[in-house]
């Protein structure tokens, strides 16, 4: 392997002008160095560096490049399709970097490359500032961020990727620029969900808004036979919902938890959850028209810290297990699609496995398309087909599953990078309209016209 061939006097010398830590397979550190969340995607890198900082990254890149090493690059380690661990190959961490700094006064926020949503989230509510995370807080904010990014405050505030105002980035040939609106727009742009393609982000500069302390959130439960009625009566209320909330319905099965009653345990459920970030004091009547859809089994709504809701689902993905994603845009919840959903929902092969439908729109809607490399704006909904199993046993018939509930919802609907499980060039090119895609390339042809950073949604240059 390619790891045998590198001398230890060049390893040696590599490793004394790091900063951080370079971790090798012989090292005690190794295996937890080496993992990521997606336990489906086991790889043994050649080496792992631990960045401390920029100067860290535009060595790495650099040897990486000499050295012709597989590069992949890893700010939350969440990558479904495994694209930030690779086998034989380098791996820049960028966990160490997860300095978070904000200015209350110009409401910005600047997270360093490997900060989680937990970091700024952490750091930015003690102002009363947000800008839209993850779901879970141990979701990395460069990989969410560069692929556009849906969160509880998508509506009110668009994708994470709308609110990236500048960014700091290693490209292949090792420089160190900035993108904002007047320095490299065009990268700025492609930033702004064309994924990993284009370089090393070490920092992310947001604008942020007022959002919190405490706003109205939670989740409610109906039995899991009144899911075409909830899903019909949801796709009905999202019509007139205001930016204000932004919620999803869950199609899945009830866990053995204390709030829900021990005979619906183990049983088809379905939830409608997410947030209000309007005056809390409105929440409740705000939220009324979807937590009246049928009959209640539990409603767990009320006013609660905003960094209580941003934590609140993170027990349920723990790192570790087999995962597959499958996603689709879709422009109404109704007729048909609600048919093909509950008819997925009765198919699903275990009870790990579930259907997220997120309700869009709003701000993220209103940003013209061309505005930012994200690919899809004008669909109010995206379903993301969640398939898990504990370990490898089942793993193919579920991943199976999650395809069939994305394409029975049109067989070419397009799809986010961020929610996919694939990386073919099939894949990303059905994330992006062809003008978009064509843009891209062009970005790509000039800032890595070798494809250095293929490991991603990969947009192919040019001469490659
Ligand atoms: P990584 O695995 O570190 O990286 C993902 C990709 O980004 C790789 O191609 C990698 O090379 C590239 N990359 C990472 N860091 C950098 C960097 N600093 N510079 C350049 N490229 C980089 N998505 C949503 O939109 N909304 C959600 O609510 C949501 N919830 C999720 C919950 C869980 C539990 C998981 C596993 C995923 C979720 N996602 C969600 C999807 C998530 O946005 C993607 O998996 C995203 O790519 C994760 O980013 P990361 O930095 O953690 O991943």
């Amino acid at each position: 392997t390619r790891q045998d061939t590198l001398g230890e006097a060049t390893l040696g010398e590599f490793a004394e002008g790091l900063r951080g830590e370079l971790v090798r397979p012989t090292d005690p550190s190794y295996d937890e160095a080496r993992s990521i969340w997606n336990a489906a995607h086991d790889k043994k890198p050649a080496l792992v560096v631990r960045c401390h900082g920029v100067a860290d990254v535009v060595r790495a890149v650099e040897f990486a490049r000499s050295e012709g090493l597989s590069l992949a690059v890893r700010g939350g380690g969440h990558s479904i399709p495994g694209f930030s661990t690779v086998d034989g190959g380098l791996v820049i961490d960028l966990s160490p970097m997860n300095a978070v700094r904000v200015d209350p006064n110009r409401q910005r926020i600047v997270a360093q490359g490997g900060c989680v949503w937990g970091d700024v989230d952490a750091e930015a509510q003690a102002f009363g500032l947000a800008v839209t995370g993850g779901l879970v807080s141990t979701t990395g904010v460069a990989g969410f961020t560069l692929g556009g990014g849906i969160g509880w405050l998508v509506r009110r505030c668009g994708l994470a990727c709308d609110n990236l105002v500048g960014a700091d980035i290693v490209t292949a040939d090792g420089q160190y620029l900035h993108a904002s609106e007047d320095e490299n727009p065009e990268l700025l742009w492609a930033l702004r969900g064309g994924g990993g393609n284009f370089g090393v982000v070490t920092s992310f500069e947001f604008q942020a808004h007022e959002v919190g302390p405490t706003v109205f959130a939670g989740l409610v439960f109906y039995p899991g036979d009144q899911a075409a009625r909830v899903l019909r009566g949801f796709g009905e209320a999202a019509a007139n919902a205001p930016d204000e909330l932004s919620l999803a319905v869950n199609l899945t099965t009830a866990p053995p938890l204390p709030f829900l009653p021990e005979d619906v345990h183990g049983k088809p459920i379905v939830a409608v959850l997410g947030m209000w970030s309007g005056q809390t004091e409105d929440g409740d009547e705000a939220t009324r028209p979807f937590r009246t859809l049928a009959p209640v089994v539990a409603d767990l709504f009320g006013p609660m810290p905003y960094n209580a809701m941003q934590t609140l689902l993170d027990p349920l993905f723990p790192r570790g297990m087999w995962n597959y994603f499958r996603s689709a845009f879709f422009t109404e919840l109704g007729g048909k699609t609600v048919d093909a959903l509950v008819s997925s929902h009765s198919q699903v092969p275990n009870g790990v496995s579930e259907l997220h439908i997120h309700h869009l729109g709003g701000a993220m809607g209103r940003v013209p398309a061309d505005a930012t490399a994200f690919g899809t704006r004008d669909h109010e909904f995206i379903l993301n087909a969640v398939a898990r199993t504990p370990d490898g046993n089942g793993f193919d018939e579920v991943a199976q599953w999650a395809r069939s509930a994305s394409a029975g919802l049109g067989p070419d609907a397009a799809s986010y990078v961020n929610f996919t499980g694939e990386g073919s060039e099939e894949s990303v090119r059905a994330s992006y309209p062809s003008s978009t895609y064509d843009r891209l390339v062009a970005v790509k042809d000039r800032y890595d016209p070798t494809n250095l950073f293929r490991l991603n949604q990969n947009i192919t240059p040019s001469a490659a």
